[in-house]
């Protein structure tokens, strides 16, 4: 009897258990569809061991089966939701969303429903109840419904395995394969024991009680489990696992309290003692009951409480339902006992909820700690709390004053921070733009916003950091307590400098560049001071032919050497710009009188001298006062002030320092204008507007003239003749000399030509050409063929060359020189004595003519004649084997001296001024006999 009470008491235990886990489960997330199945899973279970329950205590067969129909309600569809739970937590849940599917999945279920619920004719006995210890049991009738019910559990439970095992298998996430392999062991195990309780035991021994629905506990609550599992859940402290050997031992101890109520109450049991009656033992149970409800309560949290609730109002119902049945109020005290009951663990339970709640906050404080302290320790910024000018030392905060970073940022331990200000390690030139910061994030008159500026390492390295400050309002009664975060940007400002130094500086020089230049000029334009300014550009000429000559380290070498020349000017008054590849700038400011702006270029012109020169680079200083320039932008300024030195480099006087007038703009539209008539002549139209004068040299020895030098002319629309030193220049700076040069060369050719029709063989022509044009590649190869086509004699034709030759390569120009000699043609240095010739030098080149410049002629007019070098240089140049020719002579004293002194030949307006071609033959005829020796 006691058995048969037990197994039944177990099968209710599992009732409670199971509705327990189900309802938690599908409260926790109602809408989950997994959550939803379990709980459809433990209905099916809870009607199937309730029906068990009730089957095995009934008083006799016929009702044993009515709750063993009840019961197959729930073992019928179990296996089905079973499996349909596998398929949605595999996540095969496209199988079953076709209906035809869901229809072959719960077949079998509704067959069995027909089977073993439903009394019909199909199965007209489905059970062999027999009445045994264990009260009644089924034996097996092994006919052809219990075998469309084992193959029908088998089946599925294996097509389940199955699912779970290929799942397992697939699975790459570690958390899916554990907590599948979990829930297929728990499935095996109970297929496993099942079979052997249920078939071979129960086969065997017949008065065994069939303990599914018990086994079915096993993948019940570890399906459960693995459902709570593995979800980042704070409160896992207070949540700790709860135990379900506990659990079920309680609900068993419940039930057993509860069946032990209502059995001495039913059977109206007289415990014959002193000690103790039925009343007592009743009471003793409802007293234990409480215990046991407060203990799972306490225990088990929410599973224990809702545990607790079901079996209390289970409880109470049944006494309820005693008062009724009795009609008499013996169950009232168990009544007010459950009610009771209730309200003291939903009490405890809100209580514990609360206490819960603030240990969850307290966890959630814990894990945010450690979360910011981890951040604090690994953060890629400093971050430090500063008490005024001191790094905190507060015991409290120790862990949270000074992070790693922040240590590894300025290079000194946390200690060492801790015995310096922010101020000692500061760099000076931030120090007042940090104490302004800090006052105005003090008196909050700024938010916090990140700064950059520099800190001193202990080695005296330099670190740029971006700091930010806040205040650190926590700290409360301080009010200087502040949080500072700084990053290391070291790197990015070594780059933003070179960018920016890229951007402001000439990469050769060193010296700031043209942008810099019209920064300064723009913001000093606004200020309006009183003070004197003025800039002043040094123009190189010649940059680019030697850049063609030597290449460009050359060039280079010779700028740094410039630069560092002009460098020793410097001061905050005079500062140094390079605009453009060949050009330097200083802007002056505050200057006194003019004066002082000429004496300064003076002295820059006086130290560059003899370099340049060396070198046979020109130059040409301009100045412009911008106090009195009145030009309206910097562009137009600096754009002046370039015309300006440029006029100053080709100015022919002695000096090439030159300040800017009004006048000068004239003198640049003209030179543009010019610029652009030579262009047109150059490609073939309006070439008439060139053309060339012939200057007739007399050689003295034989009374006569000997040759030509040809003299271009040019006939400008606009300004009328214009001088050829001037138009042969622009013609340099456009680069097209040697067009032009060409052009020139074949009209003294003609020229030439034109003396041979007319009979005058042995006279020559001289033709200038200029050092670009030399040194142009193939210009001795053209020139030969020139001559050559026009079937002229090359002995007829002598190049005259400048001697700002001898800056250049010489070994090159000799290559050419000799070129040209060797084809019979004359070589003749002009302007011998004016720039760099020596005769050391002059020696260096093959010439067969040396033309003494006017300037020593024209000194033969004030000197005595024993004064003058002019004689000295005339003996020199024949010893060179030289013939010397003089230029520019005027007048019969020169001449006499000349003559005196050895002179070869002659040429100036004391013979003729320049000719047109005509008149120059003509000029052939005339007598020369006032010229003879006497
Ligand atoms: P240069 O070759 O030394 O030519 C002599 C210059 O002196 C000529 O000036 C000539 O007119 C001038 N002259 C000659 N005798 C006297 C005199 O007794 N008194 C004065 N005051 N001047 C005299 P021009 O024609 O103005 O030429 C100036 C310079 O222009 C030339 O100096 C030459 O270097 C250059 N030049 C002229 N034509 C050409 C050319 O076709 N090609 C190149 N590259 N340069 C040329
Ligand atoms: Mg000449
Ligand atoms: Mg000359």
């Amino acid at each position: 009897m006691l058995s048969t009470f037990m197994v039944s008491l177990i099968f209710f235990a599992v009732c409670i258990i199971v509705q327990t886990v189900g309802i938690f489960t599908f409260q926790s997330n109602h809408k989950a569809p997994a959550n939803r199945l379990f709980l459809a899973l433990s209905i099916a279970i809870i009607i199937w061991s309730s029906g068990m329950a009730l089957s095995t205590i009934a008083s006799d067969a016929a009702r044993s089966e009515i709750f063993r129909r009840f019961s197959a309600i729930g073992w019928s569809t179990f296996y089905a939701i079973l499996l349909h739970f596998i398929l949605t937590i595999t996540g095969k849940t496209s199988l079953y969303k076709k209906r035809c599917l869901y229809l072959c999945l719960y077949l079998p279920a509704f067959l069995c429903l027909l089977a073993f619920v439903i009394p019909n004719g199909f199965n007209p006995y489905p059970y062999n109840l027999q009445q045994t210890n264990y009260g009644w049991i089924n034996v097996a009738q092994h006919n052809v419904w219990d075998w469309m019910f084992y193959a029908y559990y088998i089946g599925f439970t294996l097509i389940g395995l199955l699912t779970l095992y290929r799942w397992n298998r697939k699975a790459t996430d570690s958390i899916i394969k554990k907590k599948s392999s979990i829930i297929l062991l728990s499935l095996v195990s109970a297929l496993l024991l099942g079979t052997i309780t249920d078939v071979v035991l129960s086969s065997q021994f017949h008065e065994l009680p069939q303990m599914a629905p018990v086994i079915m506990l096993i993948p019940l609550l570890t399906i459960y489990h693995e459902l709570q599992r593995n979800r980042f859940n704070i409160t896992e402290v207070i949540d700790h696992r709860m135990s379900y050997i506990s659990l079920f031992i309680s609900i068993l101890a419940y039930i057993v309290l509860s069946a032990l109520q209502i059995f001495l109450l039913d059977k109206n049991i007289v415990i014959d003692s002193k000690f103790i009656n039925a009343t007592a033992i009743r009471g003793l149970a409802v007293q234990i009951q409480l215990l046991i409800s407060i203990y799972l309560v306490l225990k088990e949290n929410k599973l224990g409480y809702i545990t607790s609730v079901s079996m209390n109002s289970i409880n109470l119902i049944i006494a309820v339902a005693i008062m009724i049945k009795y009609n008499s109020g013996i169950s009232l005290p168990g009544i007010i006992s459950n009610v009771g009951v209730l309200v003291v663990i939903t009490l405890l339970k809100n209580y514990k909820d609360k206490i819960a709640t603030y240990i969850k906050k307290i966890n959630t404080q814990v894990v945010k700690e450690k979360f910011y302290s981890r951040i604090f320790n690994q953060a890629p910024v400093g971050i430090a709390i500063m008490n005024g000018k001191y790094h905190m030392k507060n015991e409290e905060f120790e862990d949270i004053s000074i992070n790693p970073m922040y240590t590894k940022i300025l290079g000194r331990t946390k200690e060492e921070l801790q015995n310096v200000t922010w101020r000692d390690i500061t760099h000076p030139d931030d120090l007042d733009a940090d104490l302004a910061y800090y006052k105005q994030l003090k008196t909050d008159e700024i938010a916090q916003h990140p700064r950059e500026k520099r800190y001193i390492k202990p080695d005296g390295s330099i670190i740029w950091a971006s700091m930010s400050l806040s205040q650190f309002a926590s700290l409360g009664e301080n009010v200087d307590s502040h949080i500072c975060i700084i990053s290391d940007i070291t790197e990015r400002k070594r780059i933003e400098n070179n960018l920016k130094y890229n951007n402001e500086h000439d990469l050769l020089t060193g010296l700031y560049n043209r942008v810099v230049l019209e920064k300064t000029l723009n913001e000093d334009a606004i200020i309006s001071s009183p003070n004197k300014r003025a800039l002043v550009c040094l123009n190189l000429s010649n940059m680019h032919t030697l850049n063609f000559r030597y290449g460009f380290r050359y060039s280079q070498t010779i700028l740094k050497r410039i630069t560092d020349s002009l460098r020793a000017f410097c001061n905050e008054n005079y500062i140094l710009f390079t605009p453009s590849e060949y050009s330097f700038i200083f802007y002056v400011k505050d200057y006194g009188v003019k004066k002082e702006l000429d004496n300064f270029c003076e002295k820059v012109s006086e130290i560059l001298r003899s370099y340049l020169y060396a070198h046979g680079i020109g130059t040409g200083i301009g100045i412009l006062r911008i106090d009195q320039s009145n030009v309206p932008d910097t562009d137009t300024l600096l754009k002046k002030l370039m015309n300006t030195s440029e006029i100053a480099a080709k100015n022919s006087n002695s000096t090439n320092i030159i300040f800017y007038s009004p006048e000068l703009d004239a003198q640049i539209v003209r030179e543009n204008d010019i610029g652009q008539e030579i262009t047109e002549i150059v490609s073939g139209t309006k070439t008439d507007r060139l053309y060339l004068q012939f200057q007739p040299i007399f050689d003295i020895a034989s009374n006569r003239v000997t040759e030509f030098e040809a003299l271009a002319r040019l006939n400008s629309e606009k300004y009328g003749l214009v001088p050829p030193l001037e138009f042969i220049l622009i013609a340099e700076k456009m680069n097209l000399i040697v067009p032009l040069g060409e052009k020139i060369t074949l009209l003294a050719l003609h020229f030439l030509d034109k003396l041979k029709e007319n009979g005058h063989n042995t006279i020559s022509v001289t033709i200038n050409i200029s050092m670009i044009q030399i040194l142009d590649n193939d210009f001795a190869d053209r020139l030969l063929q020139m001559v050559k086509g026009m079937h002229l004699n090359p002995e007829r034709i002598g190049i005259e060359l400048t001697e700002s030759i001898f800056a250049t390569n010489r070994a090159e120009i000799n290559s050419v020189i000799n070129l040209l000699r060797a084809a019979g043609l004359k070589i003749l240095m002009d302007d011998f004595g004016t720039g760099y010739s020596s005769f050391s030098r002059a020696r260096e080149l093959n010439i067969d003519y040396l033309k003494v410049d006017k300037s020593f002629i024209d000194k033969l007019l004030v000197l005595k004649p024993e004064e003058a070098i002019t004689g000295d240089i005339i003996s020199m140049a024949h010893k060179l084997n030289d013939i010397v020719i003089a230029e520019g002579v005027e007048y019969e004293k020169q001449f006499s001296y000349l003559r005196d002194h050895g002179c070869d030949k002659i040429q100036g307006y004391l013979i003729s001024k320049p000719l047109d071609q005509d008149v120059a033959l003509d000029f052939l005829e005339k007598d020369w006999s006032v010229f003879e020796v006497h």
